[in-house]
């Protein structure tokens, strides 16, 4: 089962979007449509609002006058409160409840209008935002739904700004055109995306791995800050810190278009506990990963003792987000090498150069295959731990 939220601001296409990916076959459940059924007539949530607000909430046939609740509950914090109280634990259960019942390889897609500004998109696995500029979107909801202009606006500036979406954005689509325009756009998402991430997360194995050096993209830190938030979900207190390292974590740097993250851990014990909540957040274990390369060090000169450089790696399912999830335990001579070489190589051009030099010789000599290509770059990562590991110390005296 793969877990979408869809959002976006009034009028900019949700339903629309919606109805595309129901047509591909997504199971919807629609927040919209679970906050109206928890308070419809004959329901246990509208007898505790009566109790709680008096049946001057309520029209003459019985069911429940939205107009005449917001005028009171939103009057003030407090019976705001109360309204929250009430309903969202009931959109919350019925919400798992139609989660549940879906079949085991659904895309279920959440449409939440209100997603960013509840914080919930660390809680999906993939975020859908459908966007289009503020006056289309008023024309629209004008012609097509003849909503009010000055209350669609004043409830637009109410909403999120698409900065706040963007930034919360796995998958952005456009929809200041042709409605036939977003719609082709969601059924070559649904076929390249969606449904090969739902088959990688159920059967548990990493999409076909990108080889090519590509230039530096300055989306990658913020595709990496969403993954370090679901792994924040995730992992909850046991992950002692979460960092984006690697390649993609040094500006301007070419590399591979792969995110590698580290999570930091107390103890391996850690590591493997987190294997369920790591694969339910998109993230399935590799489990012929082990450990890094051990490189001497002044506790092993010799460079043997691999128990000190165990790992787990998990990684992305998304085929459109390639990421390697590495949990270390904090110390470790692999946790500390991720971050020092990460800022080893931000800091000092030279460093930046020649491990590119490599990374290129490496894949003019080895071509696409990922295990030649790793024997090339290991030896230098090797010959210059010693080089990072005196750095660092500097920096930290
Ligand atoms: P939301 O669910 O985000 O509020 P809708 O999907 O209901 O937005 O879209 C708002 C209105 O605009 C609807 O009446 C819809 O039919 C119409 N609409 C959506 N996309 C387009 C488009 N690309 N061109 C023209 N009209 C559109």
């Amino acid at each position: 089962m793969l877990r979408i939220g869809l959002t976006g601001g009034m009028g900019a296409g949700k339903s629309t979007v919606a109805r595309v990916l129901v047509e591909q076959g997504a199971v919807l459940v629609d927040s919209d449509a679970i906050a109206r059924e928890v308070v419809a007539p004959g329901t246990p949530g509208l007898a505790a609002l009566v109790e709680a607000f008096g049946d001057g909430i309520l029209a003459d046939d019985g069911s429940l006058d939205r107009p005449k609740l917001a005028a009171i509950a939103f009057s003030d914090d407090a019976q705001r409160a109360k309204l929250n109280a009430i309903t969202h634990p009931l959109v919350g259960a019925r919400t798992a409840e139609l989660i549940a019942a879906a079949p085991a390889n659904a895309i279920v897609v959440q449409d939440i209008p209100l997603l960013v500004e509840n914080g919930l998109a660390p809680l999906m696995q993939l975020v859908l935002v459908v966007s289009a500029d503020v006056e289309t979107r008023l024309k629209r909801l004008i012609e097509h739904r003849g909503v009010d202009e000055a209350d669609a606006r004043a409830r637009i500036a109410a909403q999120a700004t698409d900065e706040q979406r963007h930034a919360v954005a796995d998958v952005w689509l456009d929809n200041n055109g042709a409605p036939e325009v977003v719609e082709e756009q969601v059924r070559q998402l649904w076929t390249d995306r969606l449904v090969p991430f739902e088959r990688n997360l159920r059967e548990g194995v990493r999409p076909p791995r990108r080889n090519r050096l590509v230039l530096a993209d300055p989306e990658w830190p913020a595709q990496a800050r969403r993954i370090i938030a679901r792994l924040h979900v995730a992992c909850g207190a046991s992950a002692l810190r979460i960092d984006h390292i690697g390649s993609t974590a040094v500006p301007g740097l070419p590399a591979k278009n792969i995110i590698d993250i580290q999570v930091t851990v107390a103890d391996m014990d850690t590591a493997e506990s987190l294997s369920a909540a790591l694969a339910a957040a998109g993230f399935p274990l590799d489990a012929s990963v082990t450990h890094d390369s051990p490189k001497p060090t002044p506790g092993d000169p010799s460079g043997a003792d691999y128990s000190r450089w165990r790992k787990r790696l998990h990684v992305s399912a998304d085929p459109g987000r390639p990421a390697n999830i590495h949990v270390r335990v904090q110390d470790s001579p692999g946790q500390r090498y991720a971050l020092d070489m990460r800022d080893w190589l931000r800091a000092d051009e030279s460093a930046r150069n020649q491990y590119l030099a490599l990374k290129s010789e490496a894949e003019a000599s080895t071509g696409q295959d990922p295990d030649t290509y790793a024997a090339v770059k290991e030896p230098w990562f090797d010959a210059v731990y010693p080089v990072v590991a005196e750095w660092a110390a500097a920096q930290r005296a």
